[in-house]
């Protein structure tokens, strides 16, 4: 979909059978070895949309992230409301994170996923300028309000588990460092044993687009 110009994504065509999963906010020095630890085990790439502060207390995990194979996208540097900041601030919240994950990546970053999955003209008006395509989802896990991993895996079993899905998990939350997302990390091996089961392919959201019609 193109709003504005602007290359809007919630989903893919799902041809090759394939899942994008997707983590925000992050990196988290707790949770994203973990998370990695995991994708390497069952030989998965993910994407990580990382929020700018955080990859700036985290540069050296930022950099394995993406030595590891996986898609770092935008996710802002402060993680702010589109909606309620002015294009100055938008701009330096887009085209700063972009240059902080290029430096430490040495690889292009044309990926957003904004906070809270707000656009607004300007947002729109940046990317399209940048040629930065905005990565929805089209199933939120939840992952950050589920009192057990089994919620977690329900949800996306009844309603992420199609072809061309985008699913939504979190590394952390932005705002408080402390939250456990032990949850988040024990549905998603069980979710992956799943999609191999029923021979669904996680892929990173870059390869979930590269589906032809
Ligand atoms: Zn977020």
């Amino acid at each position: 979909m193109e709003i504005l110009g602007c290359k809007i994504i919630k989903k893919g065509l799902g041809n090759d059978n394939n899942i994008a999963i997707t983590f925000d906010d992050g990196p988290h020095p707790k949770y994203t070895p973990m998370i990695l630890e995991i994708l390497e085990k069952k030989g998965v790439r993910g994407t990580f949309f990382n929020s700018g502060f955080n990859i700036s207390r985290n540069k050296e995990l930022t950099r394995e992230v993406a030595e590891r194979g996986h898609l770092i996208g935008n996710h802002f540097f402060n993680h702010r409301n589109a909606l309620f900041t002015g294009r100055e601030t938008l701009n330096y919240e887009v085209m700063h994170t972009k240059e902080t994950i290029e430096n430490i990546t040495g690889r292009p970053c044309n990926y957003l996923r904004p906070p809270y999955g707000i656009i607004s003209p300007s947002l729109l008006s940046i990317c399209k300028m940048s040629d930065i395509s905005v990565v929805l989802w089209n199933l939120n896990t939840f992952d950050y309000r589920r009192k057990s991993y089994a919620q977690i895996i329900e949800r996306v079993l009844k309603k992420g588990m199609r072809p061309g899905s985008i699913l939504l998990f979190h590394e952390c939350n932005y705002k408080d460092d402390s939250l456990d997302f032990s949850n988040t990390i024990k549905a998603l091996q069980i979710i992956l044993d799943i999609m191999f089961s029923k021979s669904i392919k996680p892929v990173t959201v870059q390869e979930l687009l590269e589906d032809k019609p």
